[in-house]
């Protein structure tokens, strides 16, 4: 029981520290999520807003450019009605017309490589095919030559009065913009958060790394599919990149084919937690070792003092000498069985023995002979007392007793006659010494209430009395029927 309960409690102490860790867990899961989508969102609403300026100078430029009121002005004034908001739109580098052949008609600033063959431009050839006059987006581009000067064209396209094609309008935008934007973001190791077009291709990473670069084709990647099919949300998943798990939160940026995503190490997350983790886990095993350990010593000194006890209890119901039950637990068992088979009616019996001329035995081969005799007589009695209820006892001195429960006087009667035989039978220690025998006075009584169990011991010590009188060596048995003599001393 002590170690069911004390198993018990471990197992209670394990579950409430594993419950609290795996809380704990989520939790900072939870949170790390929470904060990324925040930056997610932040960020989204930035890059609408500033789309947004893009998208509203590029439809005044078309307005301007198909009023009449412009015709009249001189060209320095044309130009500065046309674009001296439209350059107010961060990290712009210009805005252009171009009529129906792609030539530029009209732009923010004097020389732009980027229009020189701007009928094979794919922006351009969009608007020529499309009749929507929605936004168009370009992929990434590099313009000038110079390396890393990333820009995104953005465009409109110009309808004429009579609903053919008329144009195009163009922004050029840099995508330094995205890279003032992410400046100052603490993402922790190896976090980073990235602008992806809805059709998988790489706008810009931050920090930068080697592993992926603007223009990059991550149409095919799974993760990437993930963030297509599900458009908001945190999911952690295994980046082949990086070679470890990462925290991806991402959200599509509204009503722009783009998707802002903060990845996070969950390494970096769970670093804090996996060091409480550690902590605590090792503090509980500990505490729940000690628990064992210290249950371990009670359970043992519980049995060490069980042993003791019972060893204490055998001593002080076992006759040193001989090894049999001594007079105390002779006197504890008959009186027990006097009362049960007063309660059931069995009968219960007593065989009084006694050594002949023991004294005699004594006094010619010392006490210590006598003393093996003893012990050799009671060995012989304690072989035939078998069934568990019974009792073999040393009385006193050379005297033994046997309580045998549930056999009448028949069964007493051929029991003692047994060990009368055995004794006589049995060679002596020493051959020097004489062999001994024994006299034996049975009794057996059917105990009805009001009876006195000193009466059953007095009777077989008559018996006894008798036995001896008539000549020892032999088993005398007084029951209801009175004084039987089993048997006649033998013939020597
Ligand atoms: P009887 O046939 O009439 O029984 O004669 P007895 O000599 O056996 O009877 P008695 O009662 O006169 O003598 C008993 C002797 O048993 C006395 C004593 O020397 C011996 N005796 C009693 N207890 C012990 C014991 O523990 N060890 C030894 N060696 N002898 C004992
Ligand atoms: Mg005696
Ligand atoms: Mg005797």
């Amino acid at each position: 029981m002590l170690v069911g309960a004390s198993a018990l409690s471990v197992l209670a102490i394990l579950s409430i520290v594993g419950y609290l860790l795996v809380r704990e867990f989520r939790n900072t899961e939870e949170d790390a999520a929470r904060a990324a989508l925040n930056i997610v969102q932040l960020i989204s609403r930035d890059i609408r807003n500033t789309f947004s300026i893009y998208d509203t100078s590029l439809s005044n430029l078309i307005k301007l450019m198909q009023s009449q009121a412009l015709a009249p002005l001189s060209p320095q004034t044309q130009k500065s009605v046309l674009f001296d908001r439209a350059i107010e739109a961060p990290s712009n580098a210009g805005f252009f017309v171009l009529d129906a052949e792609g030539k530029l008609i009209a732009s923010s600033r004097p020389t732009v490589s980027l229009l020189d063959n701007a009928l094979q431009q794919p922006w351009f050839r969009a608007h020529l095919k499309a009749k929507s006059d929605e936004l168009f987006i370009s992929r990434p581009l590099l313009v000038s030559g110079i390396p890393n000067d990333w820009n995104l064209i953005l465009s409109r396209r110009i309808t004429a009065p009579d609903g053919t094609f008329g144009g195009v309008a163009v922004a050029q935008m840099k995508l330094s913009y995205f890279q003032n934007l992410f400046r100052g973001l603490d993402l922790g190791p190896t976090g980073n958060i990235s602008l992806i077009s809805t059709d998988g291709i790489l706008l810009i990473q931050s920090p930068a790394t080697t592993k992926f670069y603007t223009g990059q084709d991550l149409s095919q990647t799974p993760i990437f599919l993930r963030f297509l099919t599900e458009r908001y949300g945190s999911f952690t998943a295994m980046s082949g990149a990086y070679n470890l798990e990462r925290l991806y939160n991402f959200a599509q940026v509204s009503e722009l084919p783009m998707v802002v995503v903060v990845a996070l190490s969950t390494e970096h997350i769970f670093s804090n937690w996996q060091h409480t983790a550690l902590l605590i886990g090792s503090a509980t095993l500990l505490l729940c070792l000690g628990l064992l350990w210290l249950t371990w010593l009670l359970v043992r000194e519980l049995g060490l003092r069980q042993r003791a006890e019972r060893e204490l209890a055998t001593l002080a119901s076992t006759d040193p000498l001989t090894g049999l039950a001594n007079r105390r637990m002779l006197d504890k068992t008959l009186d027990l069985e006097w009362r049960r088979a007063q309660r059931s009616g069995a009968p219960l019996s007593l065989i009084m023995i006694d050594i002949d001329h023991f004294k005699a035995f004594n006094d010619s081969y010392g006490h210590q002979a006598g003393d093996e005799a003893l012990r050799r007589v009671a060995q012989a009695i304690n072989a035939h007392v078998r069934r568990p209820a019974d009792l073999a006892a040393r009385y006193g001195g050379e005297e033994f007793a046997v309580v045998l429960t549930e056999t009448d006087a028949a069964g007493t009667r051929l029991l003692a006659e047994k060990i009368r035989s055995a004794v006589e039978h049995m060679q002596p220690a020493n051959t020097a010494t004489n062999k001994l025998t024994v006299s034996l006075g049975a009794c057996t009584r059917y105990a009805k209430p009001g009876d006195v169990q000193e009466e059953l011991i007095s009777t077989a010590d008559k018996a006894l009395y008798q036995a001896k009188k008539r000549g020892r060596n032999r088993v005398m048995d007084i029951n209801e029927t009175g004084l039987n003599a089993l048997k006649p001393k033998p013939t020597e």
